[in-house]
This record gives C-alpha cells, structure tokens and sequence, in this order.
C-alpha cells in the first residue's frame, strides 16, 4: 500500500456483489475510511469482510473533517473515500477534500466502479455519445422549471437523479418545458430486484408511473433526449449540383464550389453531403 494516498472508492449502487475486487483490497489496506454514514456503509464493509476504522465526512461536516483528514495524509497515513453509494463526488461529498489533497500534493487515486448515471445510460437506449449529467434538479416547481428552461435546445442526452417524491411531479415539468412526444427513460432501482427500464415518450411514461404507484418508489435516474437538430433543406436543383460535384471531388471541395454555384452556405452544403455519404 502506498502511503499518503487519498483513495477515491466506487462502491456498489445496489447490488453488492459489484464491489470490484481492487477496491475490496484497497478498502482492507488503508488506515482509513471516510464514509457519508458510518451505520450505512459499516453494513457494506461487514459484508465484504473490512474492518478498518470509519470517519463520518458528509456535507454538513465536510470543510472541519476535511482539515482533520488533510493532516493524517500529511503524515503519511493512507484513507479511501467513499459515499452511501456508487461514485463518490458524484452528487455525492468529497469535492472540498479531492481539491484539499491536491493542493496539498497528496496523491489522488480512482478506483472506478458504478455510477446510476453511466449504468442508466448504458442500458436506455438513448444516445450515449454525447451527453450533459444534471445531478438533482431543484425541489421547487418554479425553478426546476426555470432550470429545464435553460436546457430546452441541448441536442446531448440528459441525465437527471431525482428523489421518488417528486418524480411524477418532474416528469410533468419535463412535459412541460420539453414537449409530450420528446422521447425519454426512466432508470428505476438499478442492479435490484425491481429493477426497471422503461423507454417511452414523457406523455407514456406518465401514464404508465401515474397508473402504478409502485412504480414511483425507489431510486431514479431520468434520462430526456436530446433535442433533434432540424435537418437543413435545399432546393432539389442545390442538391443535384453537390452530388454531381461530389462524385468527383472531396466533399469540402464540393461544398465548396457548390456553394459558390447557389449562394447556399458551404456549412450547410457540407453537412447535407456528410448525410449523403
Ligand atoms: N454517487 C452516486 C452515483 O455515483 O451514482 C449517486 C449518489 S446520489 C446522492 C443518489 C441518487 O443516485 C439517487 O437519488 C438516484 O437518483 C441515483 N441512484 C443511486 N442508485 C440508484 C439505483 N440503484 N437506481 C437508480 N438510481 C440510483
């Protein structure tokens, strides 16, 4: 085990057999652990065999604690970090002690594991390119309303958590703001007995949640997405001459000359002949 090393833990978002193998030994070998609830995560340490000592650090207690654990690094003890699940950091504490440890010069290192984002993501359908993560959108109506305002046009998938108090509430601002027919995904109690999936548009996927309470219990991830980028159109007579000219040329040659030819912009030539290629 190095010493002074701040360990970054993933730790499973359900299921426990997705404890990864790296971060059980790392777990058995630090000095230390710095956990969210030290009730919560003593269950999953039991269960994987780990009995190093536990520190609370949550996000009322984080700037005293991270002091306190800044000076155990400085000494060249080792900790892990860990949260109630999943990655921590990801809407989860842990930031104000990865950015303390850095400037301190205290080695920072990951081990990955889940996260409900990346596990909701890989299994919805959407796509999975390009996308913007969320985290938990406001409580409150008016400004989580204001917030998918402000998202309207994003052409990436968009990834929400949010609290199953508020899911059918949130689906209805996400109608709302983004339209019945946008197609979207709700990630329910991910890698646990319930688990489910469902792909829908957010008018279905209401009905379908408003239908069955169960289905409003547990851990969610929302998933919207993104908005269609409106396809360009030209004149047939515009299309006729980037295609005969793209037989012979390269594209950006094509849509150059073509665009001299019409007067349509070389962009919007270039990406029609992209979609013909
Ligand atoms: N650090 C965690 C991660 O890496 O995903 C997230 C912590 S955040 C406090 C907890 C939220 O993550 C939940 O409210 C829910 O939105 C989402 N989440 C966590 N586990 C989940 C699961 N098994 N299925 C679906 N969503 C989950």
């Amino acid at each position: 085990m190095n010493a002074a090393c701040l360990y970054i833990v993933a730790t499973p978002i359900g299921n426990l057999s997705d404890i990864s193998e790296r971060a059980v030994q790392i777990l058995k070998e630090v000095d230390l652990i710095a956990v969210e609830d030290t009730r919560h995560s003593g269950k999953l340490l039991q269960h994987i065999g780990v009995s190093t000592p536990m520190l609370a650090l949550h996000e009322h207690n984080e700037d005293k604690k991270v002091q306190q654990l800044i000076e155990k690094l400085s000494l060249g003890k080792s900790i892990a970090l860990i949260s109630d699940a999943g990655t921590p950091l990801i809407s989860d504490p842990g930031y104000q002690l990865v950015k303390a440890a850095l400037s301190a010069d205290i080695k920072v290192s990951p081990v990955p594991g889940p996260s409900a984002l990346v596990t909701a993501l890989s299994a919805s359908g959407l796509p999975s390119d390009s996308f913007i993560f969320e985290g938990f959108l406001p409580n409150k109506s008016t400004s989580r309303l204001k917030k998918l305002e402000s998202l309207v046009d994003e052409s990436r998938t968009l990834i929400f958590y949010e609290a199953p108090h508020r899911i059918v509430a949130c689906l209805q601002d996400m109608q709302e703001v983004f339209g019945a027919e946008r197609k979207a995904v709700i990630a329910r109690e991910l890698t646990k007995t319930f688990e489910t999936i469902k792909n829908e548009s957010l008018e279905n996927l209401i009905t379908w949640i408003e239908a069955d309470t169960n289905q409003q219990r547990g851990e969610f991830v929302l998933l919207i997405q993104g908005k269609e980028k409106e396809a360009s159109t030209v004149d047939k007579e515009a299309e006729f001459i980037l295609e005969t000219l793209m037989q012979e040329l390269p594209l950006k040659q094509a849509s150059q000359l073509a665009a001299k030819i019409t007067g349509i912009k070389k962009n919007t030539l270039y990406q029609i002949g992209l979609n013909k290629k």
